[in-house]
């Protein structure tokens, strides 16, 4: 959405039981729980279609991390034709399905951007911005909801630290949000930014692609491979050690088993943290890289691994090694942030700690609920659906029994 002037003589409102906010993958989800229960709601969603993320912001060699098992949405499981670990082409299909076999249709191209709730009524009224086509103005319009649902992702902004001599350096500098292939950068020698999944794999495209990709790996992490030995999904394995055995031990025969598959990542500077990988996960919320072959072009020599950045030259960077290296342009993969601010909330005109709703999970106070923030991803989007739909259904229960 632009910056076109707002045009204050188009105001409107509108009334709705429930206001679900963001119609990716746990806005959707709610939604169709919703549905099933047979509450009425409304999805508004600041992009020109469902599932933006997925269609605009990710890169075209992506697949799901994890087993399709865990990332189907509540009440429509993925066909079963589909592979196990499903394409992000297959994942829009499957989103867009989904939204038509529930009957969902989100108001697009509207911009949440204030939610404020009044006791005296009992209800949230939410502001956004809506612009339906290029041409037209944008409207504010005004809703009013008992339960409002905040989906609206936690990857929705790139996170782009910056760098001294940042000034000066000469090639682009882009964000993995904005990566789509590596077919452009054929031949150039590329900075990646960040070892999660998205700069290994953005690393493994652009080797693939013909260009000479270097990796910044600033801090210690766990890579495991996608699927043990080749054949069993460490997710899937994780959780069945998880049910036998204390997660101490559990990590050790993760660790074990990520070595006998990758051998030992240390020597390519790619250091494991002292804690195991689900340790590490309880403590940081941060989860282990799932490596899809990136491991094998690092031990090739197709990629390379540095330390922390020490700065940014004219023409490349110097690492906290002391050495200095030559590149044509920089990919930050150093992951995302959450579009919603505490300025975004207000209880009886007072701002609202973005955190106590957020860290209270699915349980919504005042009727507010965030679904997909417990950094749990597609499983976690579903897993809150339930809870959340099943928590507004008692709601309006117990409000059809005692009407005041
Ligand atoms: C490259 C990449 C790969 C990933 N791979 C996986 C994977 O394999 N498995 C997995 O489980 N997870 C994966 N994730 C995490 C993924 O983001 C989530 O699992 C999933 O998309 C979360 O869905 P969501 O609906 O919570 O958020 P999103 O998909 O981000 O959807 C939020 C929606 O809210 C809208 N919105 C935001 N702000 C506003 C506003 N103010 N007003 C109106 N609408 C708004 C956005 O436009 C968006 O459409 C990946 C993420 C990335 C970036």
């Amino acid at each position: 959405m632009d910056s076109r002037p707002v045009n204050l003589r188009q105001r409107r409102s509108w009334v709705a039981p429930v206001l679900i906010i963001g119609a990716g993958p746990a806005g959707l989800a709610t939604a169709a729980c919703l549905t099933a229960k047979s509450i009425p709601y409304l999805v508004l969603e600041r992009e020109d279609c469902s599932g933006s993320l997925w269609k605009y912001k990710t890169y075209e060699r992506l697949h799901l991390h994890l087993p399709k098992q865990y990332c189907q949405l509540p009440l429509f499981p993925f066909p079963a034709s589909y592979p196990t670990y499903p394409s992000c082409e297959q994942f829009i299909v499957y989103l867009e399905n989904y939204r038509e076999h529930f009957g969902i249709h989100p108001v697009y191209n509207t911009k949440v951007t204030l939610v404020e709730y009044f006791s005296a009524v009992g209800y949230w009224i939410v502001t956004a911005e809506e612009k339906p086509s290029y041409n037209e103005h944008v409207k504010i319009v005004r809703y009013l909801a008992r339960s409002v649902v905040i989906a609206t992702g936690e990857n929705g902004d790139p996170y782009m630290p910056s760098f001294s001599g940042e000034e000066k350096f000469t090639g682009e500098i882009s964000h993995s949000m904005t990566y789509r292939s590596g077919e452009k950068y054929e031949g150039k020698k590329v900075l990646v930014v960040g070892v999660g999944n998205t700069g290994m794999e953005l690393a493994l495209d652009l080797a693939n692609f013909g260009a000479m990709p270097t990796l910044v790996a600033r801090s210690k992490i766990h890579i495991m491979p996608r699927d043990l030995l080749g054949v069993f999904s460490t997710f899937d394995a994780s959780l069945k050690l998880l049910k036998i055995f204390p997660m101490w031990f559990a990590d050790k025969i993760l660790v074990f088993l990520s070595w006998l598959t990758l051998g030992c990542t240390d020597k390519y500077n790619l250091i494991r943290p002292a804690e195991g990988p689900l340790q590490m996960k309880k403590m940081t919320g941060h989860t282990p890289v799932l490596d899809v072959g990136t491991v094998a072009k690092i031990r090739s020599g197709h990629i390379k691994v540095v330390p922390a950045i020490d700065q940014l030259t004219e023409d490349g960077a110097t690492f906290e090694n002391g050495v200095e290296e030559k590149f044509d342009a920089i990919i930050m993969a150093t992951g995302y942030k959450c579009s919603v601010t505490s300025e975004w909330f207000k209880v009886e005109g007072e701002p609202f700690e973005k955190e106590e709703i957020f860290n209270a999970e699915w349980k919504g106070r005042y009727g507010l609920y965030p679904v997909g923030m417990s950094k749990q991803g597609l499983m976690g989007c579903a897993r809150d659906a339930v809870h959340v739909a099943n928590c507004i259904a008692d709601l309006e229960a117990n409000r059809r029994i005692n009407p005041t």
